[in-house]
């Protein structure tokens, strides 16, 4: 029997990443339904390729061109448009990549667990929003949860296996999460107020979609990496470290109690993760070269300056914080981020916009989902309020 996958947020970077991987292994792996936003002609060329029995775009407007696109081809994939029609293609399939980006990801990723189905978890934004309501929903379905993002799926690789969501009867004394310090690593603290979103968008090692682009840079990035390994492998705030590591070939690593050391290295291709989560337990062909380790040579490391990056700061503030704070923190950050694309505010505005927004909204406990989502609007609205306020001075 073939596994039959859902695929939200196709056109993305790691959608198309995933395509290409179950491309080549079509005797395992069944498309049963893609979803975009916004990218039609994209999502209707998908569609041609992979027949899926469902597409899902943003709008009703998307739904009728990509119907028009799909007959011109003599494609019958079915089209629907929406929350609720994203939530219902995360339910009816085997495992859902689940790959929109920010908050938009949260519903449908939540439908897929409480389906009990196999996930695999592109969208930290979902996990960093609602971390324990979401890690709850898993194990009340059994649903299973594995990691996409490179950090996390190398420590999954380096965690023994049958961890039970608990550090100490495995000796694990801490994990490292590896981050490659984005861009603007060495670059004169005199001149960051400058960059543009172009300079910030160009990743030295990863080819990745534009919002987690500037995450990395501002090194937010890595901060909901850390709020998103608290969650996925139950380890408290200071037992993870982050470690600068520029050629992102240990993608991170876990450190026992005897000194001992696991990592996980690769070339940085987020075709590697992604095989190993749709063939978990099992290993297949990814695409993706084997490593040259006597090319690179070299793999330095350094410790990340909070004043460079204060974004990861406020990501452990908000983690320590509790409660709704890391929703906060993400939602005030997606709105940064959007205005600094749009060329609204300045790349050092972005880390002062969510600390303005964290310091108005008091955290709530996270007891259920509307209280999350109505912490997420208020973030949003405060940090519009705010944005609007430095452009006025
Ligand atoms: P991307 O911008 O390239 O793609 C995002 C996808 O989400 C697109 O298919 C888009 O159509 C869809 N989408 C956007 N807004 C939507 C909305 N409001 N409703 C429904 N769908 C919407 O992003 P990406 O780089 O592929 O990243 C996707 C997720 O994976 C993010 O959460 C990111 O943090 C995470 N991630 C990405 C990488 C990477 O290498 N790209 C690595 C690790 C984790
Ligand atoms: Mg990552």
């Amino acid at each position: 029997m073939r596994q039959k996958i859902t695929l939200l947020g196709s056109t993305g970077s790691i959608g198309v990443s995933t395509l290409d991987v179950v491309a080549r292994h079509p005797d395992r792996y069944q498309i049963v339904a893609l979803t975009a936003h916004t990218r039609v002609h994209e999502l209707a060329a998908q569609c041609v390729q992979f027949s899926p029995e469902l597409a899902v775009v943003g709008s009703a407007q998307s739904a009728q061109l990509l119907r028009q696109l799909l007959d011109a081809h003599g494609c019958s994939t079915r089209v629907l448009y929406g929350e609720q029609a994203l939530c219902q293609v995360a339910r009816d399939c085997d495992t859902v990549m689940a790959a929109i980006v920010g908050a938009a990801g949260l519903a449908p990723a939540m439908a897929a667990a409480s389906a009990g189905n196999k996930i695999l978890l592109a969208n930290k934004e979902a996990l960093v929003m609602s971390g324990q309501l979401f890690m709850d929903a898993v194990a009340q379905h059994h649903a299973t949860l594995l990691p996409i993002d490179s950090e996390h799926n190398a420590i999954f690789q380096c965690l023994p296996s049958g961890y039970q969501g608990d550090p100490q009867p495995h000796g694990v004394a801490k994990i490292m999460l590896t981050a490659s310090g984005g861009p603007f690593l060495h670059r004169d603290l005199a001149t960051l107020h400058e960059v543009t979103p172009e300079q910030a968008i160009a990743h030295p090692n990863w080819v990745m979609g534009k919002k987690i682009s500037i995450d990395s840079a501002t090194m937010m990035n890595k901060g909901l990496e850390v709020i998103e390994a608290h969650w996925l492998f139950s380890i408290a705030p200071e037992q993870i470290e982050v470690v600068i590591h520029p050629q992102s070939v240990i993608h991170s690593m876990v450190s026992y109690n005897d000194g001992s050391v696991l990592a996980e290295l690769g070339n940085p291709d987020m075709r590697t993760p992604i095989a190993h989560a749709l063939s978990y337990p099992e290993r297949i062909a990814s695409g993706v070269a084997q490593l040259d380790i006597t090319k690179i040579g070299q793999l330095n490391f350094e410790k990340p300056d909070l004043q460079r990056f204060p974004c990861l700061a406020l990501a452990f503030e908000a983690l320590r914080c509790g409660g709704t704070a890391p929703a906060v923190l993400n939602a005030a950050n997606e709105i940064a981020v959007q205005a600094f694309l749009d060329r609204k505010i300045g790349f050092l505005a972005i880390p002062d916009v969510i600390a303005r927004v964290m310091h108005q909204l008091e955290p709530r406990p996270a007891t259920d989902m509307e209280t999350v989502l109505h912490q997420d609007a208020l973030a949003r609205d405060a940090a519009q309020r705010v944005i609007l306020a430095i452009n006025a001075t």
